[in-house]
Order: C-alpha cells, then structure tokens, then sequence
C-alpha cells in the first residue's frame, strides 16, 4: 500500500511535480529536469514515479520494476524535496498516467493541489495514444522537458486542449540518456558522473544491462 506522502492533508495550496518515467536506469539527467521544473515552476515537491508494467515498452526487457524503484530511491536519497513513489510498481495492471493521476488526487483535497506531471518531449508527443488521455488537462499541467536546441515545434501537432496544458522546458545537459548509459554497460564502458555512485554500484551489484539490449520479450 502506498503511504500517505508528507504535506499531504495541510491546508494551503501546494504545487506537487510529479515525475513519471521508465527510469531505466535513472540518471543526472532526470536529477537536474526535476531541480529545474521545481525551480522554475514553484514547486513544493517533486515525487518520482518509475513505471510499473510500462504497457508501451512491452517491445524491449526493461531491469524489474523493483531494480528500477531501488535505484530511484537511492538517487532521490539525498535531496528532501524529492520522493520516490511505489504507486505503480505496486499496481497489478498496466501503468496508465491517468490512473495514477486520479488514484493521487485522494491524497489532498482536490482544491488545495496542482499537479505538474514531468516528462520527457518525446513521451509527450506519444498521448494521443495514452489511455484517457483527453482527461488529463483537468488532472495536471504537463511540463514537457528537452535538451535545448530540441525542436519542440511538433508540440502544436496535438489537440488543442493538451497543447494548452503543456508547459516546454528546456533543460541543459539533458542530453544524458537510459539509451547511452545502457548501451555503455553492455559494451563495458565507464558509467561514471552519468548517474549516482551508488545507483552503479547497485546495477554492477545485480549485473544489470548486461544482457543483449534490444532483447524481445518472447
Ligand atoms: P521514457 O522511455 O521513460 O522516456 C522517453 C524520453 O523522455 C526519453 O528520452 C527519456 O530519457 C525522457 N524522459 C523520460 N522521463 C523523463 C523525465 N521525467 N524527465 C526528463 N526526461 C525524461 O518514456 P515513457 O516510458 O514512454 O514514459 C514517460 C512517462 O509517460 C511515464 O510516466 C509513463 O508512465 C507515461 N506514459 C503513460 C502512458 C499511458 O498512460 N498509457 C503511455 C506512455 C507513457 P531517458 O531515456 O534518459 O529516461
């Protein structure tokens, strides 16, 4: 069951980031997107959410979802503004953004929150595929993070009331990716200031990403 976040039940208006991602691994990359949309925005958390069962990815083997909400927690660790979230490792059923947004919703009282949901560009031009996604402007403002220089242009390409709930944020040094540090394990390549030390240690430790990358899930 998953606990009753801090701050939840006060009573004045509280800006909540909330950070969804395959985090496969996660990495500095994601750290400094959510300092950033926390700084920019006004935030008063950010909560990390690694996806549970990532319907979308059944393509490709993803580390458990237990390794990745492990090597979130550690990477969350040392900054109190940040919390990682079991809420959809422990879900039984598929991740859905929408399910999580309303399941979070009974942790405040509906007017005294905003949610920000973070992610990145290229997740955001994938919701018109995402399940109920025309419910989410009334659930969250979506902040659609980038490298700068990264055409976000294909932004204006989605419904128009998505389009009104997206806020862009360009994010220097973003350019850090699960991809690249995966692929970098596999071939035995140095891993270091891409992600936390101790998130390396845990992934050597387990032997993750060893394995062929593009592995099918039979
Ligand atoms: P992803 O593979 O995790 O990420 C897509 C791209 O965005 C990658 O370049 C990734 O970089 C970057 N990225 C991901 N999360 C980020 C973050 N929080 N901040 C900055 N960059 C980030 O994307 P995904 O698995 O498709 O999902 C992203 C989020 O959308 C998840 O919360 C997921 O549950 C949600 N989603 C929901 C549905 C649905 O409701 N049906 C469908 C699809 C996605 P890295 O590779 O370096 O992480």
């Amino acid at each position: 069951m998953t606990s009753l976040p801090s701050g939840a039940n006060r009573t004045e208006l509280r800006k909540i980031g909330i950070m969804g991602g395959t985090f496969d691994p996660i990495h500095f990359g994601h750290l400094l997107a959510a300092e950033e949309s926390r700084s920019a925005l006004g935030l008063d958390e950010v909560i990390f959410i690694p996806s549970g069962d990532p319907a979308h990815k059944r393509q490709r083997r993803v580390a458990s979802p237990e390794d990745r909400y492990i090597m979130t927690l550690l990477t969350t660790l040392g900054n109190r503004n940040f919390t990682p979230s079991r809420i959809e490792i422990d879900r039984k059923e598929p991740s859905h953004t929408v399910d999580t947004l309303r399941e979070m919703r009974h942790w405040y009282a509906p007017e005294k929150v905003l949610f920000y949901f973070i992610t990145g560009l290229d997740a955001v031009l994938g919701i018109t595929t995402w399940k109920e996604y025309e419910a989410l402007p009334e659930l969250c403002r979506i902040v659609a993070v980038s490298r700068p220089g990264y055409p976000s242009q294909e932004l204006g390409n989605l419904p128009e009331n998505i389009q009104k709930a997206i806020i862009p944020l360009s994010i220097p040094l973003l350019s850090i990716s699960s991809t690249e540090i995966r692929q970098r394990l596999h071939n035995g390549r140095s891993v270091k200031y891409l992600l936390p030390e101790t998130v390396e240690q845990y992934i050597r430790k387990k032997k993750l990403y060893r394995k062929k990358l593009e592995d099918t899930i039979p």
